[in-house]
Protein backbone atom coordinates (compact mmCIF):
# COMPACT_ATOMS: atom_id res chain seq x y z
CA UNK A 1 0.00 0.00 0.00
CA UNK A 2 2.59 2.67 -1.73
CA UNK A 3 1.65 6.24 -2.18
CA UNK A 4 2.54 5.93 -5.97
CA UNK A 5 -0.07 3.42 -6.31
CA UNK A 6 -3.05 5.05 -5.05
CA UNK A 7 -4.09 8.18 -5.71
CA UNK A 8 -2.29 10.86 -7.39
CA UNK A 9 0.57 8.61 -7.32
CA UNK A 10 2.86 7.73 -10.19
CA UNK A 11 1.36 3.93 -10.62
CA UNK A 12 -2.28 5.29 -9.79
CA UNK A 13 -4.41 2.22 -9.24
CA UNK A 14 -8.38 3.31 -9.48
CA UNK A 15 -9.55 3.20 -6.22
CA UNK A 16 -6.46 1.63 -4.74
CA UNK A 17 -7.06 3.80 -1.38
CA UNK A 18 -10.47 2.54 -0.82
CA UNK A 19 -8.72 -0.64 0.75
CA UNK A 20 -6.56 1.22 3.41
CA UNK A 21 -9.62 1.14 6.19
CA UNK A 22 -10.23 -2.23 4.87
CA UNK A 23 -6.71 -3.12 6.04
CA UNK A 24 -7.10 -1.36 9.03
CA UNK A 25 -9.66 -3.65 10.47
CA UNK A 26 -7.84 -5.99 9.67
CA UNK A 27 -4.37 -5.03 11.11
CA UNK A 28 -6.31 -3.84 14.32
CA UNK A 29 -7.55 -7.40 15.03
CA UNK A 30 -4.11 -8.81 14.12
CA UNK A 31 -2.98 -6.92 16.69
CA UNK A 32 -5.55 -7.51 19.49
CA UNK A 33 -4.85 -11.60 18.23
CA UNK A 34 -1.16 -10.92 18.88
CA UNK A 35 -0.67 -12.25 15.21
CA UNK A 36 2.23 -10.98 13.19
CA UNK A 37 1.47 -8.25 10.36
CA UNK A 38 4.12 -8.03 7.65
CA UNK A 39 4.32 -5.09 4.92
CA UNK A 40 6.13 -5.22 1.57
CA UNK A 41 7.06 -2.41 -0.80
CA UNK A 42 8.21 -1.62 -3.64
CA UNK A 43 11.44 0.16 -2.99
CA UNK A 44 13.43 0.49 -6.21
CA UNK A 45 16.33 2.43 -7.42
CA UNK A 46 16.35 5.47 -9.91
CA UNK A 47 17.41 2.97 -12.94
CA UNK A 48 15.49 0.21 -12.10
CA UNK A 49 14.61 -2.02 -15.13
CA UNK A 50 10.75 -2.01 -14.67
CA UNK A 51 10.82 1.25 -15.77
CA UNK A 52 10.29 2.72 -19.51
CA UNK A 53 13.60 4.81 -19.71
CA UNK A 54 14.80 1.00 -19.03
CA UNK A 55 13.12 -0.52 -21.17
CA UNK A 56 10.18 -2.19 -18.34
CA UNK A 57 6.49 -1.64 -18.84
CA UNK A 58 5.77 0.99 -16.00
CA UNK A 59 6.87 4.99 -15.60
CA UNK A 60 9.21 5.32 -12.54
CA UNK A 61 7.71 4.32 -8.91
CA UNK A 62 7.97 3.66 -5.68
CA UNK A 63 11.87 5.34 -6.28
CA UNK A 64 13.97 4.14 -2.79
CA UNK A 65 13.61 7.38 -0.49
CA UNK A 66 10.56 9.63 -2.16
CA UNK A 67 7.18 10.13 -0.60
CA UNK A 68 5.70 7.86 -3.77
CA UNK A 69 7.89 5.06 -2.45
CA UNK A 70 6.11 5.64 1.55
CA UNK A 71 3.13 3.35 2.61
CA UNK A 72 -0.20 5.49 2.60
CA UNK A 73 -0.07 7.42 5.38
CA UNK A 74 -3.82 6.41 6.78
CA UNK A 75 -2.24 2.71 6.76
CA UNK A 76 -2.31 1.16 10.64
CA UNK A 77 1.38 0.32 10.72
CA UNK A 78 1.85 -1.73 14.30
CA UNK A 79 5.23 -0.84 15.89
CA UNK A 80 8.18 -2.72 15.11
CA UNK A 81 6.12 -4.54 12.17
CA UNK A 82 8.75 -5.68 9.46
CA UNK A 83 8.06 -3.60 6.70
CA UNK A 84 10.36 -5.84 3.51
CA UNK A 85 11.83 -4.11 0.35
CA UNK A 86 11.30 -5.45 -2.97
CA UNK A 87 12.61 -4.40 -6.02
CA UNK A 88 15.86 -2.82 -5.24
CA UNK A 89 17.90 -4.85 -7.35
CA UNK A 90 18.16 -2.65 -10.76
CA UNK A 91 18.19 -5.37 -13.13
CA UNK A 92 15.75 -7.24 -11.73
CA UNK A 93 11.84 -7.12 -11.26
CA UNK A 94 10.12 -8.19 -7.74
CA UNK A 95 6.31 -8.49 -7.74
CA UNK A 96 5.86 -10.72 -5.19
CA UNK A 97 6.77 -10.11 -1.73
CA UNK A 98 9.00 -13.26 -1.29
CA UNK A 99 11.25 -12.38 -4.17
CA UNK A 100 14.70 -10.86 -2.98
CA UNK A 101 13.51 -10.81 0.22
CA UNK A 102 13.59 -13.28 3.74
CA UNK A 103 9.44 -13.05 4.09
CA UNK A 104 9.59 -17.15 3.85
CA UNK A 105 12.22 -17.48 6.68
CA UNK A 106 10.74 -14.80 8.63
CA UNK A 107 7.34 -16.45 8.32
CA UNK A 108 8.83 -20.10 8.86
CA UNK A 109 10.73 -18.70 11.91
CA UNK A 110 7.27 -17.88 13.56
CA UNK A 111 5.52 -20.94 12.79
CA UNK A 112 3.35 -19.24 10.47
CA UNK A 113 1.26 -21.26 8.54
CA UNK A 114 -1.77 -19.19 6.79
CA UNK A 115 -1.65 -15.88 5.95
CA UNK A 116 -4.58 -13.42 5.11
CA UNK A 117 -3.26 -11.32 2.52
CA UNK A 118 -4.75 -7.55 0.92
CA UNK A 119 -2.87 -4.72 -0.67
CA UNK A 120 -1.99 -3.44 -4.10
CA UNK A 121 -2.21 -5.02 -7.12
CA UNK A 122 -4.45 -7.51 -7.85
CA UNK A 123 -2.31 -8.54 -10.85
CA UNK A 124 0.72 -7.94 -9.82
CA UNK A 125 2.03 -8.16 -6.68
CA UNK A 126 -0.50 -9.78 -4.89
CA UNK A 127 -0.72 -12.54 -7.67
CA UNK A 128 2.84 -13.02 -7.23
CA UNK A 129 3.18 -13.16 -3.58
CA UNK A 130 0.58 -15.46 -3.52
CA UNK A 131 1.83 -17.80 -5.78
CA UNK A 132 4.96 -17.80 -4.21
CA UNK A 133 3.29 -18.58 -0.66
CA UNK A 134 1.42 -20.87 -2.00
CA UNK A 135 5.05 -22.85 -3.29
CA UNK A 136 6.36 -22.01 0.39
CA UNK A 137 3.66 -24.34 1.18
CA UNK A 138 1.76 -21.53 2.99
CA UNK A 139 -2.25 -21.68 3.26
CA UNK A 140 -3.16 -18.36 1.87
CA UNK A 141 -6.65 -16.37 1.96
CA UNK A 142 -6.50 -13.27 -0.20
CA UNK A 143 -9.65 -10.56 1.06
CA UNK A 144 -11.16 -9.98 -2.32
CA UNK A 145 -12.45 -6.54 -0.63
CA UNK A 146 -9.16 -5.60 0.19
CA UNK A 147 -7.01 -5.76 -3.25
CA UNK A 148 -6.80 -3.63 -6.46
CA UNK A 149 -5.90 -4.23 -9.88
CA UNK A 150 -3.96 -2.38 -12.26
CA UNK A 151 -6.06 -3.54 -14.70
CA UNK A 152 -4.15 -2.66 -18.17
CA UNK A 153 -6.47 -4.95 -19.98
CA UNK A 154 -9.60 -4.45 -18.70
CA UNK A 155 -9.57 -8.74 -17.41
CA UNK A 156 -6.36 -8.85 -15.81
CA UNK A 157 -7.47 -8.57 -12.53
CA UNK A 158 -10.29 -11.47 -12.77
CA UNK A 159 -7.82 -13.86 -14.64
CA UNK A 160 -5.61 -13.17 -11.94
CA UNK A 161 -8.16 -14.15 -9.30
CA UNK A 162 -8.17 -17.21 -11.38
CA UNK A 163 -4.83 -17.68 -11.75
CA UNK A 164 -4.51 -17.42 -7.70
CA UNK A 165 -7.43 -20.00 -7.13
CA UNK A 166 -6.04 -22.90 -9.42
CA UNK A 167 -2.58 -22.11 -7.22
CA UNK A 168 -5.01 -22.97 -4.24
CA UNK A 169 -5.22 -20.13 -2.94
CA UNK A 170 -8.97 -19.17 -0.58
CA UNK A 171 -11.04 -16.51 -2.00
CA UNK A 172 -12.51 -14.38 1.58
CA UNK A 173 -13.40 -11.14 2.25
CA UNK A 174 -11.84 -9.01 5.33
CA UNK A 175 -14.99 -9.65 7.80
CA UNK A 176 -14.59 -13.75 7.40
CA UNK A 177 -10.33 -12.94 8.04
CA UNK A 178 -11.42 -10.69 11.38
CA UNK A 179 -13.31 -13.51 12.27
CA UNK A 180 -10.97 -16.39 11.39
CA UNK A 181 -8.08 -13.73 13.30
CA UNK A 182 -10.32 -12.97 16.36
CA UNK A 183 -10.79 -17.01 16.64
CA UNK A 184 -7.48 -17.72 16.10
ZN1 LIG B 1 7.59 -1.75 -9.11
Amino acid sequence: MQNDFCQGGALAVKDGDSVVPTLNLVIDASIRANLPVFFTRDWHPANHCSFRAQGGPWPPHCVQGTRGAELHPELRIPPGAPILNKGSDPSKEAYSGFQGTDLKERLSRLGVKEIFLGGLTTDYCVKESTLDARKAGLVVHIMQDAIKGVNAHPDDSSVALQTMRSAGADMIDSRKAIEAISGA
